[in-house]
């Protein structure tokens, strides 16, 4: 278990945000939380990455208590998080967008941003994340000038760059036009197979990028787990397609159906499964 998280409580004065959630995370797992808005997401994901401590209960990254632990140490520690809203300097390139990142991971600081770009192996490491995700060719291009699908490339890059075991992605595609989603969601799991990232969490609305690259699907409501399966199963879960999914679908007109879902012998990160964490839909194949 890379993640846990045991009856993890979030009070915000009176109101409870989450709820005794619990939740782990294995190797090679891809793994989304869904919900509808105010089901406690965002909060969950800053508890998960030590932003806020938790009211009550526990959160265990690689077996260490994390609670509150701050996003600095948690990178240390080799988890490493992505946001919503793109949090890119515009004036920068992506390749010095990319050095700062490797920068602040081989832990140089000042003396180093002093003179960015002249230290060879951050410029080696920053143009092979780049070459990575698609951006060789536009290493010396300002983030600003970049299209919205390249900005969240760049994001998601900026935290590959930290070379983090695990990942937490808020919304990967958010702003990204429904034709580029596959493009920046296939880019993306390459990227991390590549580099050998043991797992990723992301928070995500669009039903299709759910469906398409879970291994696993935890849905939240009201701060509790609603259900935590795999899509197949969630698929098939009325309650919460009712109260998630089909909700979701609703008020987003852009999503088409999604292709029934199947389950599959390894997970979206390439790693085999145990036969006893299989549906029983996948036979003898
Ligand atoms: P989601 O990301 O699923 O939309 P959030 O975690 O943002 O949900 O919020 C869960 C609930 O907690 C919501 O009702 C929200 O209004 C409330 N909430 C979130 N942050 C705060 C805060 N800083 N103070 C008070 N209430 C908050």
């Amino acid at each position: 278990m890379i993640l846990e998280a045991h009856g993890v409580r979030k009070l915000y004065g009176a109101y409870v945000a989450l709820d005794g959630v619990s939740l782990s995370i294995r190797e090679g797992e891809f793994v989304s939380i869904i919900g509808p808005n105010g089901a406690g997401k965002s909060t969950l994901i800053n508890v998960l990455t030590g932003v806020l401590p938790p009211s009550g209960g526990s959160v265990r990254f690689k077996g260490r208590d994390i609670a509150g632990i701050g996003t600095v140490a948690l990178t240390r520690l080799g988890m490493a998080r992505s946001f919503q809203l793109v949090q890119i300097f515009p004036e920068l390139s992506v390749l010095e967008t990319l050095q700062a990142a490797v920068i602040s991971r081989l832990g140089r600081g000042a003396r180093l941003l002093a003179s960015l770009g002249a230290d060879r192996e951050v410029h080696t490491d920053a143009l092979e994340v780049a070459t990575l995700f698609g951006l060789g060719d536009k290493a010396h291009a300002l983030a600003r000038a970049l299209p919205q699908g390249d900005k969240k490339l760049l994001d998601v890059a900026s935290a590959f760059a930290l070379r983090p075991e695990i990942i937490l992605l808020d919304e990967p595609t958010s702003g990204v036009s429904t034709a580029d989603k596959h493009v920046v969601m296939d880019i993306l799991v390459k990227a991390a197979k590549r580099i050998g990232l043991r797992a990723i969490i992301q928070v995500e609305h669009d039903m299709d990028i759910v469906f398409g690259y879970s291994d696993r699907i935890i849905a939240l409501h009201q701060g509790k787990v609603l259900a935590d399966a795999t899509p197949a199963a969630i698929q098939a879960d009325q309650r919460v397609v009712d109260m998630v999914v089909g909700r979701r679908r609703a008020v987003d007109s852009r999503s088409n159906p999604s292709p029934p879902v199947g389950e599959r012998a390894a997970t979206v990160l390439g790693v085999k499964r145990a036969e006893h964490e299989r549906g029983p839909s996948d036979g003898d194949v």
